[in-house]
């Protein structure tokens, strides 16, 4: 199995043999707007990507889209991707997927079984109070195949009560999070806080963390030099990895 982080929550993620494109923002950089509300005003994404986004989706055989924020599934992944790919996602989203062109749109209300992999979903909140209510819905998603390790994808969410129920239920050998302490100018964290991973890392502690979803949107504002730091001064940095955009983690 191969987890490759194209770029803030996008991944390439090869399982049994398949290859799976995990939440697909494509675009160009300084092609969309600053978050609204936000600090640190600059147009997203941030970076470019490090390959060609014809290159990300080559060979790609179904798509997984946690929720469709502009930050996880883009007009130009709506572009770039053949209309006939499987798209997996939460129930609340097969309407734009469909919308968008798309005909083999697969909601995964709990579970779904494609190719010989299962894929469970998961809760999560994308913060707290009124914020966390007006982000909702968002999902995570547990994939598990025969022979493979269990991966987890937790979406965009704080740590919470339904990330450490994920955890629990399904014991993953990998769980991707989605860091980077993304905030508006009020209200809390929407995505993982340094503290969040950490208190993910001590939840499951035979797995691997892989943490994604930094330096690439404007509202994003955990760095991946601060995660490091904080990781290491829990002496978490042989499980928690933090890949660079482009970069691969093999399991
Ligand atoms: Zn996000």
């Amino acid at each position: 199995m191969e987890i490759r982080l194209v770029r803030h929550a996008t991944l390439l993620l090869t399982i049994h043999g398949r290859r799976i494109l995990v939440d697909p923002m494509l675009a160009d950089p300084g092609t969309a707007p600053p978050v609204a509300n936000s600090p640190n005003q600059r147009p997203n994404p941030l970076v470019p990507l490090p390959l060609p986004a014809h290159e990300a989706v080559a060979g790609v055989e179904a798509v997984l889209v946690t929720h469709t924020h502009r930050d996880h599934w883009d007009d130009a992944a709506a572009a770039a991707l053949p209309k006939e790919l499987p798209i997996l996602g939460q129930p609340e989203d097969e309407a734009k997927f469909r919308t968008a062109g798309f005909h083999d749109v697969r909601p995964v209300r709990d579970a779904v079984r494609w190719s010989e992999i299962t894929i469970h979903r998961t809760g999560g909140r994308h913060g707290t109070g009124e914020v966390g209510r007006r982000l909702a819905p968002v999902s995570g998603f547990v994939l598990g195949a025969p022979g493979e390790p269990v991966v987890y994808i937790a979406g965009d969410t704080i740590w919470c009560p339904e990330v450490d129920e994920a955890l629990r239920e399904y014991a993953p050998a990998i769980a991707v999070v989605n860091a980077g302490a993304a905030q508006f100018l009020e209200g809390g964290p929407i995505t993982m806080t340094a503290d969040d991973v950490i208190a993910v890392a001590g939840a499951v502690p035979a797995a691997r963390v892989v943490a994604v979803h930094m330096e690439a949107i404007n509202h994003c504002v955990l760095r991946r030099a601060d995660l490091a730091a904080a990781v290491g001064r829990a002496g978490l940095t042989s499980r928690v990895v933090i890949p660079a955009d482009g970069e691969r983690v093999s399991v």
